[in-house]
């Protein structure tokens, strides 16, 4: 993990003198961009990568606040002394959070979140690190993280800021950031950029600023083709620093605030709202099943085995799926297992144990499928 700049406290004198900007930024956790091998088609990466970090629709994202008093990093200042600063949060700050998670919950969509008492039983876990920043990493990379680790910090008071715990829940669910959007037309002030960034609060590297502003994403990683500078993924600018539209070298560009528009519609058009799971189709043992789906589309099958042992789950031909068995713990259905095998010549795969008399979800996404129609899943 990347370690906390080293923090001194200024005197208010020098402070005054320091040129500083005036937004504070989300910096996003990337992990390494997906390598392919050779021979893959640009449809095919273009699939993967459009949906790649996303999660199957239903997944319950389950989210825990670090609690221990040992929880929390040891950060060297500048003059060389060190000191523990804390990952917990205060009781403002995460009501704030699970405020913003019941923002996204109340658009009506697949996902549910549902706030869990320990870390190992969360896939979201949430630190308030002072001086760390805010930030997330992007959609189904939190489950790559180790349990005693941060997926998403704040590292300002959301209390005060509620869109940034907004934001950064966008991340979680596979949202990168709109002033990256290939289609926006920006062209950046590039060195004035790089040097607002680096003056207080912000102090960010190049290396940052560029990953996180000046960089485009690939048009596979946006929604649709058109730029939305009011989604809540959009940062604030001051006037000057983009060239382009020309309207923003004389005045600042501020999102209107919360979800835009199109942030609704985006989010319910990834995660649609789902019906009961009683109304999932059985998939019966050593079924082979038909899978006649378009790219990005899923389908949700229930399993009921009738004994207790381990059992293998797979998918049959070419095709790039991603599978993720629940289990219905209390009408809840808890994460139990995944495989991705989108750009690799294998198919996705499942080895796990269910129990007699549990009931289980498998819902499967399609990336891309060489031939439609020739694509099965099978349980035995
Ligand atoms: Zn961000």
């Amino acid at each position: 993990m990347a370690r906390a700049p080293a923090r001194k406290t200024p005197s208010p004198a020098s402070d005054d003198l320091a040129p500083r900007y005036r937004h504070r930024y989300c910096n996003a956790r990337s992990t390494q961009p997906r390598v392919f091998g050779p021979g893959l088609s640009a449809d095919r990466v273009r699939a993967i990568n459009s949906m790649g970090d996303k999660w199957v629709n239903g997944t319950e994202l389950s989210y825990y606040f670090f609690d221990k008093p040992t929880d929390g990093e040891t950060v060297t200042a500048v003059d060389g002394t060190t000191s523990f600063v804390s990952w917990r949060g205060s009781n403002a700050e995460k009501a704030a959070v699970r405020q913003a998670f019941d923002r996204w919950a109340a658009l009506g969509i697949g996902l549910k979140f549902k706030e869990v008492p320990t870390r190992e039983q969360a896939m979201v876990r949430v630190g308030f690190m002072a001086g760390n920043g805010s930030w997330s990493y992007v959609g189904r990379a939190i489950l790559g993280i180790a349990t005693d680790q941060r997926t998403m910090n704040f590292g300002w008071s959301v209390a005060a800021d509620p869109d940034t715990a907004v934001h950064e829940i966008g991340h979680t669910l596979g949202f990168e950031h709109e002033h990256q959007n290939p289609f926006s037309g920006i062209v950046w002030d590039e060195e004035k950029v790089y040097a607002a960034l680096a003056a207080p609060p912000n102090q960010w590297s190049r290396d940052k600023t560029f990953f996180n502003i000046i960089r485009k994403l690939d048009t596979s990683q946006v929604q649709g083709t058109t730029w939305d500078p009011d989604s809540v993924m959009h940062y604030p600018f001051e006037a000057g620093l983009i060239r382009s539209p020309t309207k923003y070298l004389t005045q600042p560009l501020q999102p209107a605030g919360g979800l835009s528009p199109r942030d609704v519609s985006y989010v319910k058009q990834l995660y649609p709202p789902q019906g009961p799971m009683t109304g999932f189709p059985e998939l019966k043992l050593m079924e082979s099943r038909p899978l006649n789906l378009n790219a990005g589309q899923q389908i949700d099958l229930r399993i009921k085995p009738t004994r207790s042992r381990n059992y293998e789950i797979r998918t049959l031909g070419s095709a790039d799926t991603v599978i993720v068995l629940f289990e219905d713990v209390n009408g809840q259905l808890k994460y139990r297992g995944g495989d991705d095998d989108s750009g690799e010549d294998r198919n996705a795969y499942l080895k796990l144990r269910m129990a007699r008399g549990s009931v289980y979800v498998l819902r499967l996404r399609l990336y891309y499928a060489d031939r439609a129609g020739e694509t099965a899943v099978l349980w035995w």
